[in-house]
């Protein structure tokens, strides 16, 4: 069993500094808290970014200068944009305008869903043309699997030649709108997934722990941070705290973590 990739999403699109005063929110504390991270073993940072309001935005300027910050720190840890669909503007050049900045990875919603409050609309169309931006500038696509449809979309993308394997996925379980966290159904996405392909399980709100540790058992790798997690028992989450949670559950079944470097040997990056 490979050693686990734990990926931590600091920030997201919902949590605000109302909802959870640790969210970091600019990109100095964004920077912060991934150090933070990876000084406790995560590996891979799956970053959003805000604008002077808050509010979620895919400028690639504010990209541009959260990479340049984390590569001023010094750090190693995988960089990972997400093209999301609440980043503001739903259109192919809004969405994709990150994709020439150098970062290693990058997030490929592979189909359509519901978010709580909204669509999470990716046509055909437009999945294309970010696998497409993805593929010119050598960013591996993490494949955001919010139901199942989502795996077959894939095996297609791979067909036209738009990705190239290996894959690597990341199930999201238990979005509210779309895919309940059970176990049945996240052993269901593993068993349908493409041979030598590798997965991250996202487990969102109540249902991470369980989510997460099945993940670890079945060879799976982690992702955890404040975007899936608002809170701990009844206290506010933070990053540091749920990543040592996952540490946590590794070290008691006998989990060796992953560092950046042995993380980009398993992606093949
Ligand atoms: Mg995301």
């Amino acid at each position: 069993m490979d050693k686990l990739i734990i990926t931590v999403a600091p920030t997201g699109n919902v949590p605000t500094k109302a909802l959870n005063p640790n969210a970091p929110i600019t990109n100095e504390e964004i920077v912060k808290d991934v150090l933070a991270c990876e000084a406790l073993g995560a590996s891979i940072a799956h970053l959003h970014i805000r604008d002077e309001n808050e509010q979620p935005t895919s400028d690639r300027l504010i990209y541009k200068d959260l990479l340049d910050k984390l590569k001023k720190s010094g750090t190693n840890i995988i960089t990972q944009l997400s093209t999301g669909a609440r980043g503001g503007k739903n259109t192919i050049d809004y969405r994709s305008q990150m994709l020439d900045l150098n970062c290693e990875m990058a997030s490929l919603s592979t189909g359509s869903s519901n978010f709580p409050t909204s669509i999470n609309g990716n046509s055909p169309e437009l999945i294309e043309a970010l696998a497409s931006k993805m593929l010119q500038n050598n960013i591996k696509p993490e494949i955001e699997v919010f139901d199942t449809a989502m795996i077959k979309n894939a095996n297609y993308l791979v067909k036209k030649g738009i990705i190239k394997p290996n894959l690597h996925f990341n199930l999201v379980m238990n979005v509210p709108g779309s895919m309940a966290g059970t176990p049945r159904n996240l052993m269901f996405l593993v068993e349908s997934l493409p041979q030598n392909s590798t997965f991250t399980v996202s487990g969102i709100g109540k249902s991470q722990i369980q989510m997460l540790t099945m993940a670890i058992l079945l060879g799976g790798h982690v992702r955890t941070g404040l975007e899936d997690v608002l809170k701990m028992d009844q206290d506010h989450a933070s990053n540091t705290e749920l990543v040592k949670q996952v540490i946590e559950i590794a070290r008691a079944v006998k989990r060796p973590i992953a560092n950046p470097d042995q993380a980009r040997e398993i992606l093949s990056l």
